[in-house]
């Protein structure tokens, strides 16, 4: 069942990492993404296709950040021994699944004839290998198994909370009591981005002060990036008050400038799609699900 938020349902907008990304990158990308359903021009069938087309990379991360879950949550109700072997198959399996179920963006733009298990399952398994041999794995297989009760794993709600008073997501992948604090983990398994990961760091940290009434206390929250492709590491920020301020301030900016684009704010109703301008670096545009509304395919 999924977590139900404890925030009443309202349509405004809310803030997250990823939406400001997408905003920030190209309006007219956003405006599909997000108000599909108000485009005139275009049938909802089709933004929706494009909208839910996935890629090799992103279904690497599906795959690895899914199988951890389905281990924490049975690890949550029984403590029977890790078969490594059992649960590699089944993450290949979940490859196979996906690649079975989905449509991918290389296949439907032509950069591949075929998506093949190859292309996605070695770098799964690397991911896997690395979590199963991180010092954080057997910790949570040991000593971290006697709060497990507390255990947020990927939460069903999305991570809601406010910053502020303005909605927002801020959706953690693992969260957990550990001595008298709490821990953020949240897995990557692509190419590190310090800065960019940092702050995502200091949302992590929102989300549990939030969560567990320690706000503003920053310093009762350790959160941590840690990347799990060809070679492990992980990135922890120190992270205080300060840091917490300038986060909302951020945060609250990035929202008004979301609310602009917005003829009806507390209804989540866009600007005319003309607004929404597209971007002129075509960089942006080769890796866009939408491209071919735009004629950039
Ligand atoms: S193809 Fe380019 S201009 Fe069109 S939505 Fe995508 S990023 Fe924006």
């Amino acid at each position: 069942m999924p977590e139900q938020s404890k925030y009443k349902f309202t349509p405004v907008l809310g803030w997250s990492v990823s939406r400001y990304d997408i905003f920030k990158r190209c309006k007219r990308q956003y405006y599909y993404q997000y108000y599909g359903k108000y485009d005139r021009d275009i049938s909802q069938s089709k933004i929706n296709f494009l909208k839910y087309l996935t890629s090799v990379p992103l279904e690497i991360g599906n795959v690895v950040h899914d199988v951890i879950a389905v281990l924490l949550n049975r690890l949550k109700k029984t403590q029977e021994q890790l078969d490594v072997e059992k649960f590699m198959d089944f993450s290949r399996r979940e490859c196979e699944k996906q690649i079975e179920k989905k449509k991918f963006f290389e296949t439907y733009y032509r950069l591949k004839e075929k998506i093949l298990i190859t292309d996605l399952y070695p770098k799964v398994e690397t991911c896997l290998k690395s979590f199963l041999s991180s010092s954080w794995k057997s910790w949570v297989f040991s000593e971290g198994l006697k709060n497990s009760d507390k255990w947020i794993i990927e939460p069903g709600d999305f991570g809601e909370t406010r910053v502020n008073g303005l909605k927002a997501y801020l959706k953690v992948d693992f969260l957990f009591p550990k001595d008298s604090k709490l821990v953020v983990l949240d897995w990557k398994t692509g190419k590190k981005d310090s800065d960019k990961h940092e702050n995502q760091l200091v949302g992590y940290v929102y989300y549990a002060m939030m969560k567990f009434g320690f706000y503003p206390h920053a310093d009762k929250v350790d959160a941590y990036i840690i990347y799990l492709g060809e070679e492990y590491d992980e990135i922890k920020a120190a992270i205080n008050e300060y840091d917490v301020s300038r986060f909302e301030d951020k945060a609250m900016e990035e929202t008004e400038a979301m609310y602009a684009y917005c003829k009806d704010v507390e209804q989540n109703i866009p600007l005319d799609k003309t607004e929404f301008k597209m971007t002129d670096n075509m960089n942006i545009c080769r890796f866009c699900n939408y491209r071919e509304l735009c004629g950039r395919d």
